[in-house]
């Protein structure tokens, strides 16, 4: 348990947090929607500080990324609760947990950086719930991996306030940003949050930072798949943050509230990616289907093949660098020395979990 930042007390005395779009109230001994933020006589405290429900290495295409550190391991974890009320987590039993129930070992953060050294894990992910309503652990923890040569990855909705970003991505490196549909209906109905704040995070990333950041899509069979608002997500994504983000669409399984839906077909998604190409996103991958060439990197230019996936493994890597043998610069970061002229070998990977 830690003193919380990002908070204030309101004038009828329960305390304001300022951390997410939700601003909880909360009263003497209760807690946020998230459950891990604690009102205990007046000031608010982060309880999930120093926990962790369990920790992995992950291969970092499983966040997913695929432009930054591509073949790399990563030390991945989460803690419990969540800012958001997805009636289709996929992750619900730590997501919805209270911290008690959710069985958390203790975990300060020099243990988390030096579990990420012992692993000779290059980097660490903040994942498997929403790591902004533990944004006092994310600061503490990334800013002593950045000072030992390690590099940062949030897993994140995007649901924060513009008073709380800059603190929690100061020491982050790279960002999967879930912009779970494109609709406010879905985000009212399926997650309890609104679209528009997360729109806003996007755009603050690609305006105010130079944190290398993706979005993922997770497309529900009824809900978000319809194409023309897959149209429009993907118009916005070129518009606004321009036609190098690279925007993956995966699939959904039947889980938590939501089983009265099929999975998503592989056909949704490999639609889903030529609309987004032809809206003129350059980088469009498909993911927790089986898709060679929906998760293949190919080059814009030459359109050669440049990093060929299957799930989560790497089987060709024919970057030079961050370019195509063509000559084409291709955006992200593809090399841990940023200087080197030499792409990462490809290799197999098998997680741990
Ligand atoms: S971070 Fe948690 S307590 Fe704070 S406003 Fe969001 S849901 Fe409420």
């Amino acid at each position: 348990m830690k003193d919380a930042r990002w908070w204030h007390t309101e004038s009828d005395g329960r305390v304001l947090c300022t951390l997410c779009p939700r601003f909880c109230r909360i009263g003497d001994g209760q807690a946020g929607f998230c459950y891990i933020r604690k009102n205990i006589g007046g000031k608010l405290f982060s309880l999930g500080y120093g926990t962790s429900t369990g920790f992995a290495i992950d291969p970092i295409e499983k966040k997913p990324l695929n432009h930054f550190l591509p073949g790399s391991e990563i030390l991945s974890f989460g803690t419990a609760g969540c800012n958001l009320g997805c009636r289709f987590c996929q992750n619900w039993s730590i997501s919805k947990a209270k911290l008690d129930e959710a069985q958390s070992v203790n975990a300060s953060p020099e243990d988390v950086v030096k579990l990420a050294l012992k692993h000779k894990a290059p980097s660490i992910a903040f994942t498997y719930n929403d790591p902004v309503i533990w944004g006092e652990f994310v600061v503490d923890i990334s800013r002593l991996a950045r000072e030992q040569g390690l590099k940062n990855v949030m897993v994140t909705a995007g649901y924060i306030t513009p008073e709380a970003r800059p603190e929690v991505f100061r020491y982050i490196d790279a960002a999967n940003v879930d912009l779970k549909a494109f609709t406010e209906r879905f985000y009212r109905r399926l997650t309890f949050s609104h679209l528009d704040p997360v729109l806003d995070t996007l755009k603050w990333l690609k305006r105010e930072t130079d944190l290398w950041f993706e979005i993922t899509n997770l497309m529900i069979p009824g809900e978000n798949d319809d194409p023309d608002e897959t149209k429009r997500l993907a118009s916005w994504v070129v518009e606004n943050l321009g036609d190098s983000v690279p925007l993956h669409f995966t699939a959904f399984h039947p889980d938590f509230k939501l089983t009265d839906r099929a999975p998503t077909p592989a056909a949704t998604l490999k639609r889903a990616r030529e609309i987004a190409q032809s809206a003129g996103v350059k980088f469009c991958y498909v993911g927790n289907v089986h898709d060679r060439e929906g998760q293949t990197t190919y080059c814009p230019a030459c359109h050669r093949v440049l990093i060929r996936r299957s799930w989560h493994e790497i089987f060709e890597n024919h970057l030079e660098g961050n370019r195509c043998p063509c000559g084409e610069s291709i955006p992200g970061y593809f090399s841990l020395d940023p200087n080197s002229p030499q792409s990462p070998r490809p290799r197999l990977i098998w997680p741990l979990d």
